[in-house]
């Protein structure tokens, strides 16, 4: 118990730190940002200018897009509960995500089974988690690719790895026809900063391993480059 009080405690000073710097951060960012703006507000027509003033506000984008990532990582969790209609969250994120990328030839399909009944979690992290996935799904297939989101009833699932608990789980599992994920990408791709991306952040995988841990559920990823990919995520549905 008094290593569990110990962890506790440092991953709550961890927290407050990663949220302290956060802010350090942030400000300065949002000063750059401005000059950024002015600069490109004083010299309209000088079209270089305006291209080294895009690139910063591009790059000030994404270390603000690390920070928040980074503090989604570092701060305890604490769940705001409530009941959560997964398919509502699903096609959400699929509406968006088609209107994100139209004009790309690229297919994101959903199957639900309408049985499956709201689950106790919490809705943003759900929503964080399960677009962090399709994200990456569609970062990984290229013209007429296809991305199918599917969710269905895993009845009697072990829960604890033991076998002690048995629990009906729903398991969605985001699927794409990609290339596939090689060896050595698997084995690293959960850890914090590990991207084979230009510009990927490397850290929306170690988010949804810490999302799904939360909500006491699982994520397990079956690859094969001749088929492409499919992540499944495991939740326990309310008893
Ligand atoms: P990022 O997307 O910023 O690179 P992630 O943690 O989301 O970081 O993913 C880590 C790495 O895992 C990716 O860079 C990629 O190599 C690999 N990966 C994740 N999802 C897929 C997928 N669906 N198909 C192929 N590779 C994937
Ligand atoms: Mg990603």
């Amino acid at each position: 118990l008094e290593s569990a009080v110990r962890q506790a405690d440092r991953l709550s000073s961890l927290g407050a730190l990663a949220a302290g710097l956060a802010h350090e951060i942030k400000n300065p960012l949002g000063g750059i940002k401005g000059a950024a703006q002015l600069l490109e507000m004083e010299f309209p027509d000088n079209e270089d200018l305006r291209e080294y003033v895009r690139v910063m506000l591009k790059e000030v984008h994404r270390v603000n897009l690390i920070v928040e990532e980074l503090l989604g990582l570092a701060s305890p969790g604490r769940l705001k509960l409530g009941k959560v209609n997964l398919h509502r969250v699903l096609s959400d994120i699929v509406l968006l995500q088609k209107n994100a990328c139209e004009g790309k030839e690229l297919y994101l399909q959903q199957y639900f089974d309408p049985s499956i009944p709201p689950i106790l979690g919490d809705e943003s992290l759900l929503t964080q988690l399960f677009l962090n996935l399709i994200k990456n799904a569609m970062e990984a297939v290229g013209t007429g690719g296809v991305v199918k989101v599917t969710s269905r009833v895993l009845a009697d699932y072990a829960m604890t790895q033991k076998g002690e608990r048995r629990a009906r789980m729903v398991a969605i599992d985001i699927s794409d026809n990609g290339p596939g994920i090689p060896p050595d990408v698997l084995k690293d791709m959960f850890t914090p900063f590990f991207t084979t991306k230009s510009q990927g952040t490397g850290l929306g995988l170690a988010i949804c391993q810490k999302i799904v841990s939360e909500h006491r559920g699982m994520i397990r990823v079956d690859s094969d480059p001749a088929r492409g990919t499919v992540f499944t995520v495991m939740l326990p549905l309310i008893q």
